[in-house]
């Protein structure tokens, strides 16, 4: 009897963290904590989309994603790692006085960031937000994306203290991992609708095999479609403009 019970229990255990697991191991997860996973109904019904890159800035490749941006006069949301940004602060400050915005991705993209205490977290964030306001003369990022999108359960309440939100992703390219621009493509603009949260990378960007990063394959190729279909690409903060003061919290309505 009493060995039957403790089987039951160990197995209640391993199953609690294997769900527990899988729901951080999910970038695209609300159940956890709060996640901006597409745009809000203001949003698409002006017709606008979410161009965001990840892991940069890079030297090379942010001024070039600059430049096609400006030419379909197309804004977008960096999310930045802080130990970059200490590289190059003016690519940051580039980066807004062209109009975009400069979002919080981490201190060092730590691969174990998910598994870290509530304190390395805070850290890991605080860091980057005084980094990032230094660079940018006192703009201080006001959306969180975790690295690789693997969200700690201490997450939420972290980011709730700091008045940062989660912004996970509507679609992505895999373009860090995938050599062949015409499927990251495909993977991007499949259905691609007004709402959408499209995840790029300006960092970390995987070469094809004619040497030139996918992400500047595929970008120009993906706002000619914009342009097609009437698709608008702004930057989150000027999407949650008119919610800036209130905390997370109090607009469960904006997250889908
Ligand atoms: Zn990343």
């Amino acid at each position: 009897m009493l060995e039957t019970i403790i089987l039951c229990m160990s197995a209640s255990i391993i199953f609690s963290q294997v769900v527990l697991a899988m729901l951080v191991l999910c970038p695209r997860c609300k159940l956890i904590s709060p996640n901006l996973v597409s745009l809000p109904q203001t949003a698409i019904a002006r017709r606008e989309i979410a161009l965001t890159f990840d892991d940069g800035p890079h030297e090379e490749i942010t001024p070039q994603i600059l430049d096609h941006l400006d030419l379909h006069n197309a804004k977008a949301t960096f999310f930045c790692i802080g130990e970059k940004v200490a590289v190059y602060p003016d690519l940051v400050a580039e980066i807004i006085r062209r109009g975009h915005s400069v979002e919080n991705h981490s201190y060092r993209h730590h691969t174990f960031f998910a598994f870290g205490s509530p304190n390395l977290l805070e850290n890991e964030i605080s860091k980057t937000q005084k980094m990032i306001e230094a660079a940018t003369h006192g703009i201080a990022p006001r959306f969180f994306r975790a690295p690789f999108g693997f969200r700690s359960p201490f997450l939420g309440g972290v980011l709730r203290r700091m008045s940062l939100r989660h912004v996970a992703w509507t679609r992505r390219g895999y373009d860090t991992t995938c050599r062949n621009p015409d499927t990251v493509f495909r993977r991007l603009s499949r259905n691609l609708a007004a709402g959408d949260i499209l995840l790029l990378h300006d960092g970390n960007s995987r070469r094809a095999t004619t040497g030139h990063a996918v992400v500047l394959d595929v970008l120009p190729r993906l706002l000619e479609l914009c342009k097609h279909k009437k698709l608008h690409s702004v930057s989150l903060s000027t999407i949650f403009t008119d919610i800036q003061t209130l905390p997370t919290d109090r607009q469960p309505n904006q997250y889908k």
